[in-house]
C-alpha cells in the first residue's frame, strides 16, 4: 500500500492546467498519488525540499524562472547520486524547440496531453527512478564488497614474507608491492611506487647485467625467473629469487606483470655449506683412496718380493730332499723315507702356494692389453693343458660350441677358465664322475657370459661372496687340496679385463660359475 503511494509535485502557474493534471493522476489505478501544487518555481523548489516528491511535473515557462534554472537549482540541492531528476517538463507547442535542449528529460506538449499520456510519463519516471536507485544500491554493494576483499588481500599480502609486485611490462610503472618489499629491500614501498625503477639501485653490480636481461624478457612478454643479489642501504647483501608472469587481456595483449620475489639468502648459505662439505668430503675420499692405493701397491710389491725370494731356499730344500732320497734312501728305514717324502710333498705345496701368490700379485701389477679373443681356441688349449688331470678323474667335459668371442687378455682368460675348470672337476663327491658343461650366452646386450657348470658338491649361498677372496677355502686340505687363491685370481683377472663374475649354486646340487666380458664378435 505504502509502496504504491507516490508524491507528485505540479509546478505550473496556470490553475486550470494544474487541476487537469491532478484529475488525470487521481484516476490512476496503479498508484495512489499525494498531489502537491506550486504556482511558482520558488514555491516549487521549497516544496521539493520539504516533501521530496517522487515526480515533478514542471511547466517549461514559469514567471519567476524557466525550467532549466529550476532543474539546475534542484540538482544542486538534492540530486547527488542519480544523474537524472524525476522531472517531466510540460511545454507548449511554441516552446517545443527550446525544450529540445533538454532532451535528456521527458517532456510532454501541453496541447497534446491526455490522461493516458500523462500517467504513462509519470509511471515511466517512477519506474526509472526505482531502477536507478536499485542500480545505485548494487553499485554501493559491489564497492563495499571490493573494498572488503581488497582489505583482506592486503592483510594477506602484507603478512607474506615474499614480495608480491605488479608492474607495467616496460617497468616504467609499479602498481603495487606489498610490505615484504620494505622487509627485504629495506626501502619504502612508496619510493618504489613513485620511482618505479628505484629497486634496481639495490641490485649488486655483478648481477646487474642479468637483471637487465630479465627486464628485456619482461618487456617481450616472457616468463621470467632469476636469482640475484641486492645490497641494502646498510651494506648488507641478500640473495633473492624473482619470478614474473605476464598477464594478458582478453585479446591477448600484454597488460601487466605480476611477480613474486623471495629472500633466499638462508637457503643459498645452506646450499653453499653443503657444497663446501661435499667438496671437502670428496677431497678426503680421494686422498684416502690414493693412500689406500699406495698401501695396497706396497703390499703387493712386498708379497711379490717375499714370494719371489722364498723360492730360492725352497728349491734348495726340494733339491736336497730329493738328493737325500736318491743317494741315502737305501741307508734309511721306511720311516726315514716316509719323512723325506713328506718334506718333498710339503715343499711342493709351498711351491704351488708361492706360484699362485705370484700369479695373483702379477695380475695386479701388469698392464693387461685387451683384444678380441676366440674362446673356442682358448678352451682347446686349456683342455690340452689339463688333459692329464681330466683323464685321472675320468671327467666328462661338454662344450656347447661355438663359444662367442670376447674382449680379453689372452693368457689371463686362459688362466681364469683353467681355474674354474680345475675346481669344477675337483669339488665332486668321492667316486662320482665329474661332469662339466660349458657354454656362452648374451644376457645383457654387448656382454658375453661364459658358464662353467658342474655336478659337484655345491656351495651354500652365504659363502658365494667370500670364496672369491684370497685364502678363503670351505674344506680341509686333505679331502680337497688347494691354495685358496684360484677364485681370487678368477675375480681379479676378470675385473681387470673390465668384466664381472658370479655363481649360482646350492649344496649338493652342483655349481654354475660365470664370467662376463665385452662381446667381441662382429
Ligand atoms: P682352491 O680351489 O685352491 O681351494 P679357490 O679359490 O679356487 O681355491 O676356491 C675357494 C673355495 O671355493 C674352495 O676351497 C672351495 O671350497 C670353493 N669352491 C670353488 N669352486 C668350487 C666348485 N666348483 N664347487 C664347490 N666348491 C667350490
Amino acid at each position: 500500500m505504502i509502496q504504491n503511494q507516490k508524491t507528485v509535485l505540479i509546478v505550473d502557474d496556470n490553475y486550470e492546467d494544474r487541476e487537469t493534471y491532478r484529475r488525470y493522476l487521481l484516476q490512476d489505478k496503479q498508484y495512489i498519488y499525494r498531489i502537491l501544487q506550486a504556482e511558482s518555481a520558488n514555491l516549487g523548489l521549497e516544496l521539493c525540499k520539504q516533501a521530496k516528491p517522487d515526480v515533478v511535473l514542471l511547466d517549461f515557462m514559469l514567471p519567476d524562472m524557466n525550467a532549466r534554472a529550476f532543474i539546475d537549482q534542484l540538482q544542486a540541492e538534492f540530486n547527488n547520486n542519480t544523474n537524472k531528476l524525476p522531472v517531466v517538463i510540460l511545454t507548449s507547442q511554441q516552446d517545443e524547440a527550446m525544450a529540445d535542449d533538454e532532451e535528456s528529460y521527458d517532456y510532454l506538449i501541453k496541447e497534446k496531453i491526455d490522461a493516458v499520456g500523462l500517467r504513462f510519463a509519470v509511471h515511466k519516471l517512477i519506474e526509472q527512478t526505482r531502477l536507478e536507485l536499485e542500480l545505485e544500491i548494487s553499485k554501493q554493494f559491489i564497492k563495499t564488497a571490493l573494498n572488503e576483499s581488497e582489505k583482506r588481500f592486503r592483510l594477506f599480502a602484507d603478512n607474506l614474507d615474499a614480495i608480491i609486485w605488479i608492474a607495467s611490462p616496460d617497468s616504467s610503472q609499479h602498481f603495487y608491492a606489498n610490505k615484504a618489499y620494505e622487509k627485504i629491500w629495506h626501502r619504502s614501498c612508496d619510493s618504489l611506487i613513485s620511482q618505479p625503477l628505484s629497486w634496481l639501485d639495490a641490485v649488486h653490480p655483478e648481477d646487474y647485467e642479468r637483471v637487465l636481461v630479465k627486464l628485456e624478457q619482461q618487456e617481450s612478454g616472457q616468463l621470467t625467473n632469476i636469482e640475484y643479489r641486492i645490497i641494502r642501504p646498510d651494506g648488507q647483501e641478500r640473495w633473492v629469487w624473482d619470478r614474473g608472469f605476464p598477464i594478458r587481456d582478453e585479446n591477448g595483449a600484454l597488460s601487466y606483470y605480476v611477480g613474486i620475489t623471495e629472500d633466499i639468502t638462508e637457503q643459498k648459505l645452506a646450499h653453499e655449506q653443503i657444497r663446501h662439505l661435499t667438496e671437502t668430503l670428496e677431497q678426503q675420499v680421494m686422498e684416502r683412496t690414493s693412500q689406500l692405493q699406495a698401501a695396497n701397491n706396497e703390499l703387493e710389491a712386498f708379497a711379490y718380493t717375499v714370494s719371489h725370494d722364498l723360492r730360492a731356499p725352497l728349491r734348495a730344500m726340494q733339491g736336497f730332499a730329493e738328493a737325500l732320497a736318491e743317494d741315502y734312501g737305501k741307508l734309511l728305514d721306511e720311516v726315514g723315507n716316509e719323512y723325506i717324502a713328506r718334506i718333498i710333498n710339503s715343499a711342493q705345496r709351498l711351491e704351488n702356494l708361492i706360484q699362485d701368490l705370484l700369479s695373483y700379485s702379477r695380475l695386479s701389477r701388469t698392464d693387461l692389453y685387451l683384444q678380441p679373443v676366440n674362446l673356442n681356441n682358448v678352451m682347446f688349449e686349456v683342455m690340452t693343458q689339463l688333459d692329464a688331470d681330466l683323464k685321472a678323474k675320468n671327467a666328462q667335459v661338454t662344450i656347447s660350441a661355438p663359444l662367442r668371442a670376447v674382449l680379453a687378455h689372452r693368457n689371463t682368460i686362459a688362466q681364469v677358465i683353467a681355474n674354474l675348470l680345475t675346481n669344477a672337476i675337483k669339488f665332486v663327491r668321492v667316486d662320482e664322475q665329474p661332469q662339466v658343461l660349458i657354454w656362452s650366452e648374451i644376457k645383457t646386450p654387448g656382454w658375453v657370459r661364459l658358464w662353467v657348470k658342474d655336478n659337484g658338491i655345491g656351495i651354500k649361498a652365504e659363502h658365494h661372496k667370500r670364496i672369491f677372496s684370497v685364502f678363503e677355502r670351505l674344506h680341509g686340505i686333505e679331502r680337497y687340496p688347494g691354495t685358496g687363491i684360484g677364485l681370487a685370481i678368477v675375480r681379479k683377472g676378470v675385473e681387470r679385463m673390465g668384466g664381472r663374475v658370479g655363481l649360482e649354486s646350492l649344496p649338493g646340487q652342483g655349481s654354475s660359475f660365470w664370467i662376463e666380458l665385452k662381446d667381441a664378435s662382429r
